[in-house]
């Protein structure tokens, strides 16, 4: 079974399913990470962020192992910690607002997922609405931006900024994929939506456990 979480970042999506994923024994996807690779060979190619088809050039050929808990290894190397880095960050929702880029990385997920069996747990901005609309369990997180912003403190993304620009940076990623054309930033119809802003991450993944428990 696939277990849909989405929700903007920082609002706990990597901790609770890979939490979730533990306590079913199942693999856990980033689907995030895909975009960050995208924009970073994008970036080594010298293609601009705005060059749909430079990116798609960029992306074609590349030899990526995707370990689905974080590690990332682009020909060889763990690119896991660069594809957080804050340039990365910053034109990622530029990279992933294509629409034909989209396409290509949703069939690599979908991929993933029938490679590793079928069942996951996976976490994302549109699992629920697009990539896996027929998952039993939907699961939508939220979060204010001032709470997720202090929950991104200290990670590779927020390396430099102050936490007024972290929140500005936070802000105008979440505006760019929730106002985008292609799979914008939504809870599905279906999703269960947990604002996680006064929850521990344990509460989080009992919430889910729950849910799954239902099926
Ligand atoms: O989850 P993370 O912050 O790593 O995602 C980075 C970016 O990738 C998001 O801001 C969004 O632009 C894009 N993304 C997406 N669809 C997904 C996952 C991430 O568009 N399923």
């Amino acid at each position: 079974m696939v277990v849909a979480i989405d929700g903007p970042s920082g609002v706990g999506k990597s901790t609770v399913a890979r939490a979730v994923a533990a306590a079913l024994g199942i693999p856990h996807l980033d689907t995030g990470a895909y975009y960050r690779l995208a924009t970073l060979v994008s970036f080594e190619a010298g293609v601009d962020p705005g060059d749909e088809a430079g990116i798609l050039r960029a992306l074609d050929g590349i030899r990526v192992d995707f370990g689905g808990d974080g590690r990332m290894l682009l020909g060889g190397e763990d690119v896991a910690d660069r594809i957080r880095g804050p340039e990365v960050t910053a034109a990622v929702s530029q990279v992933s607002a294509h629409a034909a880029v989209r396409r290509a990385i949703v069939a690599m997920q979908r991929a993933w997922v029938s490679d590793h069996g079928g069942d996951a747990v996976v976490e994302g901005r549109d699992i629920g609405t697009v990539v896996f609309p027929e998952a039993p369990v939907k699961v939508y997180l939220t979060a204010s931006v001032a709470v997720r912003a202090d929950r991104r403190a200290g990670d590779p993304e927020a390396a430099g900024l102050t936490r007024d620009e972290l929140i500005a940076q936070m802000t105008r990623r979440d505006h760019l994929d929730s106002s985008r054309a292609n799979s914008p930033l939504r809870p599905a119809a279906d999703a269960v939506v947990v604002d996680t802003s006064h929850l521990t991450a344990a509460a989080v993944v009992r919430q889910v456990l729950d849910l799954v428990g239902r099926v």
